[in-house]
């Protein structure tokens, strides 16, 4: 199944596919409120900005910044919400309570250790939100994941075992608050790897000093083995099942950032 480069208005929840009132889902969501009571202006100095990264399928890649007081511009209505029973209301704003006390500390740059339901409680968290960020982020953005993973979500609460998310720390000067979205297109070398996914997609969020990035594709593979963990990032999903200690060893600068946020850079070369 290829990935839809037409954005169709939506007429249903993109997690639930029921149609009914949908919320505006709006570049603020992405980067929830309570980071920017975290990440003040106190803090973070004047010159906060959110920056967006793409690579469309051609690999053409094309930067974005927008100040911090523009980017709460409404883009698009993608998930239900309106009543008590919708998503946005209920479960995506309860993962994004439990999520904030896990995230807190460690935006902040404080070392925590986390226990497997804390990594599955972030994993799905951030499987979510790149799920949204497919959908907001303009009309020129590529839909990769299949709708089969958001129903995954929504059935499971917890993200597709083939997705991969790791979690990673940075120092960096001055660009705290970050997303990075990279479309790849994986064209088949040979009719050996017929089985390839036609696209994968990076999503990569930096919340001051912690990024976590997820991994897709439009494809819903069966369950992976967990990867090892790098030295400076950490596999939370698949789950490794074991409590992991963050920071990894090694931090990230900013040109570390950007290396991290294209993992297939060694792959495409650009
Ligand atoms: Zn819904």
């Amino acid at each position: 199944m290829g990935a839809s480069f037409l954005i169709m208005p939506q007429q249903v929840c993109i997690f639930c596919e029921r149609g009914r009132p949908l919320v505006t889902i709006t570049k603020e969501h992405l980067f929830s409120r309570w980071v920017d009571r975290i990440l003040t202006p106190e803090l973070l100095g004047p010159d906060r900005s959110f920056e967006r990264t793409t690579a469309g399928p051609d690999g053409v890649a094309t930067s974005k910044t927008w100040p911090a007081e523009v980017i709460a511009a409404i883009e698009a209505a993608a998930v239900c919400g309106a009543s008590p029973d919708g998503c946005n209301g209920l479960w995506m704003s309860a993962l994004g309570g439990q999520v904030k006390h896990l995230l807190e500390p460690m935006t902040l740059g404080k070392p925590k250790t986390l226990t497997p339901a804390e990594q599955l409680t972030i994993a799905t968290w951030a499987a979510m939100k790149s799920m949204v960020l497919e959908y907001v982020w303009g009309s020129e953005q590529v839909i990769v994941m299949p709708q089969a993973a958001r129903t995954f979500v929504f059935d499971h609460q917890r993200p597709p075992e083939s997705m991969q998310i790791r979690i990673a720390a940075i120092e960096s000067q001055g660009r705290p608050a970050l997303i990075f979205r990279r479309v790849y297109q994986l064209r088949l070398k040979s009719s050996s790897n017929a089985a390839l996914p036609g696209f994968a997609s990076c999503s990569t969020f930096v919340l001051g000093c912690f990024v976590v990035q997820t991994y897709g594709t439009s494809t819903l593979s069966p369950a992976v083995p967990p990867h090892p963990h790098g030295r400076s990032y950490l596999v939370i999903n698949p789950p490794p099942g074991d409590d992991i200690s963050w920071p990894p060893p090694v931090l990230l600068d900013d040109a570390g950032l950007d290396r991290f946020a294209h993992p297939l850079q060694p792959v495409t070369g650009d």
